[in-house]
């Protein structure tokens, strides 16, 4: 494998933690406004319906893409900030967290 492979996986895997990071952030910022306890329950639910949401819909920004927008259970339309966040924090994240490895690798 060679360096440029390896810092390709480090930027993929950092996005993918700064993207799943952003999902807490946005449950975080919706149980804490609406005052439900963020232990229980331990699946995300939907914000209409109060559905389990499925674990393809849970993967973060590509989850809204799939669905186009709109929830699997009532067909309601999801809130663009929640990937927005997502996005936001996963691109934060493939920028810096390779930075941060360069100077330690
Ligand atoms: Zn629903």
């Amino acid at each position: 494998m060679t360096e440029k492979q390896l810092m390709l996986i480090i930027i993929v895997l950092s996005f993918m933690y700064g993207a799943m990071t952003g999902s807490f952030f946005n449950m975080l910022a919706y149980r804490l406004k609406n005052r439900l306890s963020v232990l229980t329950p331990t699946r995300s639910f939907c914000d209409h319906c109060g559905r389990v949401i499925s674990f393809i819909d849970l993967i973060p920004v590509f989850g809204y893409v799939l669905r186009r927008g709109k929830s699997s259970c009532c067909g309601q339309s999801i809130n663009p900030v929640y990937p927005a966040i997502e996005l936001f924090t996963g691109v934060v994240c493939a920028f810096t967290i390779p930075a941060m490895l360069r100077g330690l690798l």
